[in-house]
């Protein structure tokens, strides 16, 4: 018998309670892993409180990352013992994902932990903390370099946005953070940022174009927001959008692509293709310091994710939150 937290719906409602299950109840999948720590992201926030649709088969486990250890394996790329992790694929969404202490699921799925990390550390920077890489690899690809002017993240004391600070302070930029919280923004000067710029202000209403402001942006946010960010590139800069924390929607016009050579590039994490998601974990593992696991977290249990789950949608939660499955 192992622990997982299992949605079911009634009257069009999604409730989530905590079950005990065996291994016969699992879905089909080559690979069983005993789940040390999972993770709460936003698409979690939205599947356990059902403000989303994330899901539509009921019952589901819900849990779109975790890490672990292999305890059986039909595949020939892993072994008992060895260390996992998993992000995306769908797992948490229409496959029992990691809200809970045993998975099965499809072996293509997996990333061997990388040298330098841990089930811990792993789920610390989480599906959130990957997603905040890529778009960083995506800047870095349209050629935003630290010299080339400040870099502007929003939704920054979020856990996409947290860890997108900290790896572009890392790496030199200079890092402008929107946040709706000034409550955060000593978290966000100790992860690396060096000026705040309050949510509101980012949120009203621009020109087509507005002042040159930025060489790079990440965007956890989307609507006006994203519009605005847009408006205030500087010539040549690129924006990383992989969010919809405010609004899916994008209200904008051609200028900055046409007259100031902006290029709009869009991050997914949950279906990148494997090379890359190695390249991104294998970066994240060189780049973050030891010192800044403990900064970006705190750790709950899985019996209080139902709650965390309602704090994250309501943008309560700050950094990263960590599921402690032992
Ligand atoms: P969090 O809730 O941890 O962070 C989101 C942050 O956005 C909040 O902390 C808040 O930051 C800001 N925010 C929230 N609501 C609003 C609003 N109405 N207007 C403006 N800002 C707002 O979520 P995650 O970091 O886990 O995810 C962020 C976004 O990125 C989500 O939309 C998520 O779906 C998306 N995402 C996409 C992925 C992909 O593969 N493309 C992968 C992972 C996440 P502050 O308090 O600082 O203002």
């Amino acid at each position: 018998m192992f622990k997982a937290l299992v949605l079911e719906q009634q009257d069009a409602k999604t409730h989530a309670s905590i079950r005990q299950l065996t291994v016969a109840d699992l879905p089909a999948g080559d690979v069983l892993v005993d789940v040390a720590y999972s993770s709460l992201n936003y698409k979690d926030g939205l599947a356990v409180t059902g403000k989303g649709k994330i899901v539509r088969q009921f019952p589901m486990v819900p849990g779109i990352d975790f890490a672990g250890t292999v305890a059986e394996s039909a595949s020939e790329r892993f072994r008992p013992g060895d260390a996992v992790i998993l992000t995306g694929w769908g797992v948490g969404e229409n496959h029992w994902g990691g809200f809970a202490q045993k998975v099965r699921v499809n072996s293509e799925w997996l990333v061997p932990m990388p040298a330098g990390l841990n089930a811990q550390k792993a789920m610390i920077i989480g599906t959130a903390g990957l997603t905040a890489m890529l778009c960083v690899m995506a800047l870095e690809e349209a050629g935003v370099t630290p010299d080339a002017g400040k870099v502007l993240v929003t939704g920054a004391a979020g856990g996409v946005g947290s860890v997108a600070v900290l790896l572009l302070a890392r790496l030199g930029y200079h890092v402008v953070a929107v946040t709706g919280r000034p409550e955060t923004h000593a978290f966000l000067s100790a992860l690396g940022a060096k000026e705040f710029i309050s949510r509101e202000i980012m949120n009203q209403p621009c020109r087509p174009l507005e002042a040159q402001r930025w060489a790079g942006a990440v965007d956890v946010v989307g609507g006006e927001m994203l519009a605005r960010v847009l408006a205030e590139m500087a010539y040549g800069g690129a924006v990383a959008a992989c969010g919809l924390a405010g609004s899916f929607k994008l209200d904008t016009t051609v200028m900055p692509f046409i007259l100031r050579n902006v290029s709009l590039r869009g991050v997914d994490s949950v279906s990148c293709p494997l090379a890359r998601r190695v390249r991104a974990w294998e970066r994240l593992a060189a780049e973050l310091p030891e010192a800044a696991y403990a900064d970006l977290v705190q750790s709950i249990a899985l019996e209080a994710v139902p709650q965390a789950a309602q704090d994250i949608i309501n943008g309560r939660v700050c950094g990263r939150v960590l599921i402690d499955l032992a």
